[in-house]
């Protein structure tokens, strides 16, 4: 054994026999190991469909006593639009779970251009495991949200993993994510006969006022139910502010006459992450629209939207897993600003 500490990072989405292998390397090596359990409150949909308290759950339920005792599980946020502060809340985590002279090595497997992140800690030693069989977390995700046979997933994972996700298949969550995988995959296989894949084009309207940010409830599917701005796909004969005015009346009936709006336009920012929405390519256009303070203009859902309120900003972080895709993010980069 000759490191004191190893760091792991993954998602384990949900955690499989290839994982496990990952975890036998690390602490064949390390007296401890540092798990770090990437995608923390994120978005729930089929790529995150479990929290960290399940997967710390699964993991744990599969490992035997010994691996258990020297396993720290710490979640991890991600930082969509910033490697860096990524990047410094894992330095700053491993940090505050290891002594000044504690060797740490990095364990993971360099599975493809997704696992870039490996190479950006050179502070630490890195041992690059092999590919375990085939197993791959996106596989298994397709068979068990598309209802396919067990066959097709449980020998893929560890037997404490199959027992949670028979479980879970009973659960209302489950059936939720799984009508969600039915409409994304259909929505797929609808643009699946265009020449290029598509790229689409959104806008979103952060409307802020009085330390509160305007949001909708989604009638509609994908992310049905969930948190999310105003906004929506782009007309073809719109500018991009008139579509975000457009969508931001259709779905919230803010009652702010729109050369008041248009005058409050305080930033704008793209927000183009590739795998940002599970429908596929989606640039969004976003605006920060800053009202002066006062009383909350009066708003109610239209359109897509089921129902249209003013969020606390402090609310968002309690709420920020039941937010869309990367809103929280898009809030987050405006309100740093302001
Ligand atoms: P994962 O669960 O897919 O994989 C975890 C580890 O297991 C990886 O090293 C992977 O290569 C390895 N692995 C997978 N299948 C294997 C097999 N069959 N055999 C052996 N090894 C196997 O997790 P991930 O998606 O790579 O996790 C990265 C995390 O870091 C995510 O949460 C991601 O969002 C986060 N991240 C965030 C940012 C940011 O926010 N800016 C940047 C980079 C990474």
């Amino acid at each position: 054994m000759n490191y004191d500490v190893a760091v792991l990072i993954g998602r384990f989405q949900p955690f499989h026999a290839g994982h496990c292998s990952l975890i036998a390397s690390a602490l064949d090596r390390a007296d401890r190991l540092l798990l770090l359990l990437g995608s923390h409150r994120c978005a729930p949909d089929t790529r995150n469909p479990w929290s960290s308290e399940e997967r710390e759950r699964m993991i744990r339920a599969a490992l035997p006593a010994d691996w258990q005792r020297r396993l720290e599980v710490i979640p991890i946020r991600d930082h969509l639009y910033s490697d860096n502060l990524w990047l410094a809340e894992v330095q700053q985590k491993v940090l505050a779970a290891t002594d000044e002279e504690d060797r740490v090595l990095l364990v993971g497997h360099r599975k493809d251009r997704s696992s870039y992140y490996l190479d950006l800690f050179p502070q630490w030693d890195f041992q690059d495991v092999p590919l375990n069989s085939d197993v791959h977390s996106t596989a298994i995700r397709q068979a068990y949200f598309s209802g396919a046979d067990d066959s097709q997933w449980a020998s893929h994972v560890p037997e404490a993993v199959r027992a949670f996700l028979t479980d879970y298949r009973e659960t209302g969550r489950y059936r939720w994510l799984r009508q969600e995988a039915d409409y994304i995959a259909g929505y797929r296989q609808l643009w699946s006969v265009a020449p290029y894949p598509p790229t689409f084009v959104t806008t979103d309207a952060v409307v802020v006022q009085s330390g509160h940010v305007l949001v909708v409830r989604r009638r509609v599917r994908p992310g049905q139910g969930l948190i999310a701005l105003p906004g929506g796909y782009l007309n073809q004969q719109e500018m991009v502010v008139e579509g975000m005015l457009r969508e931001l009346r259709e779905e919230t009936g803010l009652k702010v006459p729109k050369p008041v709006l248009e005058g409050s336009i305080a930033d704008r920012h793209v927000f183009d992450a590739p795998g940002r929405s599970q429908r596929g390519r989606v640039i969004t256009h976003a605006f920060l629209i800053q009202l002066k303070g006062g009383v909350l203009p009066s708003v109610r859902g239209g359109d897509d939207a089921e129902k249209a309120f003013w969020m606390p900003l402090a609310d968002i972080y309690a709420h920020e897993d039941s937010f869309f895709e990367d809103h929280v993010q898009i809030i987050q980069h405006f309100i740093s600003r302001i």
